[in-house]
């Protein structure tokens, strides 16, 4: 489907891209995305990469895109840093996440520990959650410590199906502690104030556009930031499945989306 009504691309300055099913899968580059992108740039636009991937530290995600020839040296906006956004410096927090969590928490100025007393509780992501985290988020919870989550993605897409998401650790300490968390990845508002802020001063709702695969996320996440959004149908949401309502664009992929901004 052509763009539709509504995708000015004259004036747009921003595209905020996913990453998982509009850059790559897996990290494999999607055919076709380093090239749009690097359209996108000479055209004289920002590209900034929006993701929930809390786990993975900045540094190597950024390696992970230029290995894709995406240079994106500081481009890249987390749902860690979103997170680390909501806490204050000097304050301790409790991490129950991957080293994306933790570089995010120290680069705020904050202390990040394991167990014990703390002013918060941050929940993302991690292939080391059991019995002993969830107690340590748990009791830290309880204890008064804010309980903030990166993002409820309850599942990551893999080629064998489904894995856990943050939301499934974020379920189970939410269900312990017996609270709900603030949360702060894409769609909710701690990672629209951190992409405005990125942004800087020229973005509005005319400036930007958000790209993504996923209506719940990507398109909610446009919704929440005031812009249009392009949904592209090269990741989770597949040539020919129903979406709730038309977006500014529905395409095939990123570099459709370059097409129709160009
Ligand atoms: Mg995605």
């Amino acid at each position: 489907m052509p763009a539709a009504a509504g995708l000015d691309g004259s004036s747009i300055r921003f595209v905020l891209c996913d990453l998982d099913g509009v850059v790559w899968l897996r990290r494999q580059a999607i055919p076709g995305a380093p090239e749009a992108i690097a359209r996108l740039r000479a055209d004289g636009r920002r590209v900034l990469f929006v993701t929930n991937n809390s786990m993975s530290p900045i540094a190597e995600q950024e390696a992970a895109l230029a290995a894709i020839d995406v240079p994106a040296d500081g481009d890249v906006i987390t749902s860690a840093q979103a997170a680390a956004s909501l806490v204050e410096p000097d304050e301790v927090v409790v991490v129950c996440g991957g080293t994306g969590v933790t570089e995010a928490v120290d680069a705020r100025g904050a202390f990040a520990v394991d167990y014990g007393p703390a002013d918060a509780v941050v929940v993302g992501l991690h292939r080391s959650f059991d019995f002993a985290r969830l107690q340590a988020a748990n009791a830290a919870i309880r204890s008064g410590a804010r309980f903030i989550a990166t993002n409820l993605d309850p599942t990551f897409p893999t080629p064998d199906g489904p894995t856990p998401g943050a939301g499934a650790l974020v379920a189970a300490v939410a269900t312990v502690a017996e609270t709900q968390p603030v949360v702060a990845g894409k769609p909710f508002a701690p990672m629209a104030e951190l992409t405005r802020l990125r942004c800087g001063p020229d973005f509005s709702s005319s400036t930007a556009i958000v790209v993504g695969d996923r209506w719940s996320t990507d398109g909610s996440f446009a919704d929440e930031l005031g812009v249009p959004f392009a949904l592209v149908r090269s990741g989770v949401t597949g040539a020919g499945d129903p979406i709730p309502a038309a977006p500014a664009f529905d395409g095939a992929d990123l570099a459709a989306v370059a097409d129709a901004l160009s």
